[in-house]
């Protein structure tokens, strides 16, 4: 989740037009929208989003979200439908993808080279990884020994524009029991990443889920040979793979 004070400094910026940065702040502020626009519709598979469901992933009013999305239509990154919502251009998705390649490439040099906390890493990475270039995002890249993963387990897009593909599945909706491998976390609340890391559960770990209560109940995990227990919701936000 972005820092709302970046993201409203940076409106507020842009509706002054002698501001000298308006233009930057301006394609900071678009690029934090296509990129949460591309993570909604990555997850619900396709489709439509709607601009509600946008203002309540980066945390800005709706409004203000009217007006950046009309200024996204304007620029060619975004369809928006009457009724049905917005959906990525293709200029729009290439965009989003690349600013998702760089805020996670951030993560990984942040955590590896600067010794972050995974927990702490995300809104640094937001700030970062919106004024770089693809040539700094290579360096670091380099420098952090070409990760294919952010620490928190999700694919970094190639140089191109190509979201890498990844097998994995909610451990809300795995039949117990099953050897498993923590793919990625797609919660990135810091005290829940904190919690999870007290557990063990992070991505590459293999665990084990022991079983399952009905009616979206507890799950019983071993992770290093010890018993765990989380509840649904939880789980329903880490994803694992085949162990
Ligand atoms: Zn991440």
């Amino acid at each position: 989740m972005p820092d709302k004070t970046n993201i409203n400094a940076a409106l507020s910026s842009q509706s002054s037009a002698l501001h000298p940065n308006s233009q930057r702040a301006a394609s900071e502020v678009q690029q934090v929208y296509l990129a949460e626009a591309y993570r909604l519709l990555h997850y619900q598979k396709g489709g439509y989003i709607s601009t509600s469901a946008l203002a309540d992933r980066v945390g800005v009013s709706a409004p203000a979200v009217a007006a950046i999305v009309q200024r996204l239509k304007d620029a060619g990154f975004v369809d928006h439908e009457p009724y049905k919502g917005i959906q990525l251009t293709p200029k729009g998705e290439r965009e989003a993808l690349l600013n998702i390649r760089r805020h996670r490439l951030a993560e990984v040099f942040l955590v590896k080279v600067m010794g972050f906390g995974w927990d702490e890493c995300h809104d640094e990475a937001d700030a970062i990884g919106a004024v770089i270039t693809e040539k700094v995002a290579s360096r670091m890249e380099a420098m952090a020994g070409y990760p294919k993963r952010c620490p928190h387990g999700e694919p970094i897009p190639t140089p191109d524009g190509t979201m890498p593909d990844i097998e994995d599945q909610p451990l809300s909706e795995v039949a117990a029991p099953a050897d498993l491998v923590v793919s990625r976390v797609t919660n990135h609340e810091p005290e829940v990443l904190q919690y999870l890391a007290s557990l063990n559960l992070t991505p590459e770990r293999p665990i084990k889920l022991v079983h399952r209560a009905p009616f979206n109940g507890p799950l019983r995990l071993k992770i290093e040979g010890q018993e765990q227990v989380i509840g649904h919701e939880l789980a329903s936000g880490i994803r694992v793979a085949q162990g």
